[in-house]
Formats: structure tokens, sequence, C-alpha cells
């Protein structure tokens, strides 16, 4: 944990091999520009009080105002959100967004928290960072245990402490309040875009594909509906609990509608359905291996166990930089982060050029926005892996540093 950032720069300075930008402009991107680390008090129903530690890193601005989520999680530290806050420079250049990069987080685990304790602490990390947020500054959106009741209350707060309604100030809200169509989709639709688009640079068979998900949540179900809607079959599925594996391909509908009652992809009652531990999720037969859950899910340690063609990273680093060399010994392409889910941030773009334009745009425009932004950002890829014989996350990177170190440059050296 205590290298997190540092091995996740290490990508940065590989792809620096790749591609012609200069060593300063690279080191430029070494440290995040700031970062503010408070407390934030809690009020419990029961009357007690809590302080909880919470962080927001603005990692780099080249590209325009920062933007990211908010996480609330108990893995979440000082480290973490600076490392997410990196990818998200990273991500928010290679989809071509006027937009640098940040990350927010509160070490806390939402569990034990009432709705209406959730509501406050939402509300007051609002009121400990309104300095550092604004729409053409600094930008959050929802990300692990954050959705679009929480960037309600978050928008609804900003408005009382700055006295003006700002709805460009965060993305991911509900429709009703300016949120865009299909945002919610987005990440898993943009997801399984991405896959079609790079799948020729991959070694998988022509028909449908076999996918493992691990991750049920938001990114996860929404990739699992448009995959199975495009003819491939999701032969394995995990969550926290268990997971459960059918070789004809799982009813994704009836998981859905189990998760969202509260149940477990386990509880699934399907003829032929087997159910196994979720640890034995990575391990299992399929030609993609899509990760929709949480970080450091595939490290050196079990990068030899996996029986996958490639990977797709749905959550932020589900694969270690430490799991980098093994899989690429391995033959096992990772189609990285900050290009397979990237359909997130893209829409939560699309959501505020419409509130600053005062418009909602329909839902098909919407999509269309994104597939444009999916399919330009992996054409970049590809044809970089192509041009340098590189794998995949080393041109993603690549595409991504030549489009910040070309604004860093072009600014001068007094930002
Ligand atoms: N949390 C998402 C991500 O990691 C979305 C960020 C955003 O829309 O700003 O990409």
């Amino acid at each position: 944990m205590g290298n997190m950032l540092s091995d996740a720069r290490q990508r940065m300075y590989r792809a620096e091999d790749y591609v012609n930008v200069s060593d300063d402009l690279v080191h430029y991107l070494d440290y995040p520009a700031e970062t503010l680390a408070v407390s934030i008090p809690l009020r419990c129903d029961d009357g007690s009080l809590k302080q909880l530690k919470a962080w927001r890193c603005r990692y780099n601005s080249a590209l325009g105002p920062t933007k990211g989520g908010i996480r609330f999680h108990p893995s979440v530290c000082l480290e973490e959100v600076q490392t997410l806050a990196f990818l998200m420079t990273m991500k928010c250049s290679l989809m071509g967004l006027p937009f640098g990069g940040a990350k927010g987080g509160v070490h806390v685990d939402t569990k034990e928290l009432s709705a209406l304790e959730k509501e406050r602490l939402t509300r007051g990390y609002v009121r400990a960072f309104a300095r550092q947020l604004g729409p053409d500054r600094d930008i959050p959106a929802p990300d692990v245990a954050t959705g679009e009741r929480e960037m309600a209350w978050m928008v609804s707060e900003y408005a009382e402490l700055s006295g003006a309604i700002s709805p460009a100030a965060f993305t991911g809200k509900p429709v009703v309040l300016g949120g865009a169509k299909g945002r919610t989709q987005a990440t898993g639709r943009g997801a399984l875009i991405a896959l079609q688009q790079v799948r020729g640079s991959l070694d998988l068979p022509d028909d449908g594909l076999d996918i493992a998900l691990q991750g049920f949540g938001n990114a996860g179900s929404w990739f699992a509906r448009a995959a199975v809607k495009a003819g491939h079959r999701i032969v394995a599925a995990s969550d926290s609990r268990g997971m459960v594996r059918h070789d004809d391909g799982l009813d994704i509908e009836a998981i859905a509608n189990l998760k969202a009652n509260g149940g477990s992809v386990t509880d699934l009652r399907q003829d032929g359905a087997e159910t196994a531990a979720a640890d034995q999720l990575i391990t299992t037969d399929c030609d993609v291996l899509a990760l929709a859950a949480l970080g450091d899910v595939v490290t050196d340690e079990n990068a030899g166990t996996l029986a996958c063609k490639a990977i797709l990273e749905i959550a932020n680093m589900p694969v270690a930089p430490s799991a980098d060399e093994p899989l690429r010994q391995a033959g096992i392409e990772v189609v990285p982060d900050i290009l397979a889910n990237g359909g997130g941030v893209v829409v939560s773009h699309a959501e505020w050029v419409q509130n600053r334009q005062g418009l909602g745009w329909p839902e098909d425009r919407v999509h269309d926005y994104l597939e444009d932004r999916m399919k330009a950002a992996a054409s970049e890829v590809t044809t970089l892996m192509r041009e340098r014989d590189i794998d995949m996350r080393t041109a993603a990177y690549g595409a991504a540093m030549i489009r910040l170190c070309n604004a860093i440059s072009s600014k001068g050296t007094s930002e």
C-alpha cells in the first residue's frame, strides 16, 4: 500500500520510453498539484459524534478543471486518493476531454451508516471542501458507494453555501436535477464499446465471448446487460458473498433483481448454475475476465493462476502494477481502466456541457457522444499499439501523455 502512487507512476514512465515526450514534462506529473486533508465531524443518530478522515486531491489541471469521483470506503487513504487522481488525469486526457484529474474520498464503512447519517456526511464533505470545488475548478462525481442520491445532496449543499445554483459543479446527478440521461449506465456500456473496439488486437474467438464478471454493482450490472444484448455470455459472476457459474450463460435480469433486493449472486436459482467461493471467480475458465469490483484483485502472486485470454478493467486499478509483467509473460492482454471505464467520465462531461448550456440532451444523443468518444480513444490506443509494438496499457498511457504533455508545454512553466 505504501508504494501505491509510485507503482502507478511506473506505468507512465514505461510509456514514456515509447512516445516522444520530454522527460521534464513527464516529471511535471510526478506529484499532485494539491491535496486537502480534513476531518469531518459526523453527528450520529444516537447523538454520538464521529470524526471521519477525508481527502480531495487535484492532481493536474493542464487540460481543464479537475474531474473525478468521491468514494466512501474503509480502504480510502491519502495515497489511494492521490493515486486515483493520477489515474483520472490519464483517463480524462486519453478520452480527449477538457478536464484534469482529481479524486476524493472518506475513510468510512457506509454499511454502518443510516441514510440520514450518510446525508449528513455527504453534506459535511461539501462544507469541508467547498473552497476547492466549483464548475470551473474541481467537479466531483460518483464513485464507490456514492451515486446520484449523494450527488443530489452535494449539489444542494453547494447551492446553500455558495448562494448560487450551480448544477455543473457536480456530475452524476439525478436527471431531474440536471443529470445526463444514461449516466448511470455509461460506465458499463462504455466498457463493452471499448471491448468491441479493441477486440481485433486481442487473441479472442470470433463469435460470442464467454465472460466472467467480478462485481455486480452499477458498472458491472450495466456491462453485463450490454454484453448479453450484444450476443456474449456471462458465464460466471461474483459479489463479495460468492460466485455463480453456468456455462450456457447466467440469467442477468434475475441476478439484477436479486441484487436490487439486497440479495447475492449466489441466491440465483437457475437450472445447472453452480456456486463457489468469491475468490474462485478470477481463476474460472473464460475468454474475458471483467473486473468491476475494487482495486488490487490481480497481483504478482495470483497472476499465474488466471484462466482467461484477456482482462477488462471496469474498476479502477483491479490489476496491481506488480502483475503487469507476469501478465505480459503469460500473453494475457489487459484493456486498461483508463480506457475501459472511461465511459463514466465521458458522460459526466456530456452532463457538464448540458448544465452549462441549460439544456437536456435526449438519451440517444448522450449515447452517440459516449460511443464516439470511446471509439476515438480505442482507435488511438490500438494504432499506437501496432505502430510501437507495445501492450495496450502502455499504449493507453502513451496516448494520454502525448495530449497532456502537449498541454503542459503549450502553457509554459508558470502554471
Ligand atoms: N468515478 C468515475 C471514474 O473513476 C467517474 C468520474 C467522473 O465522472 O468524474 O472514472
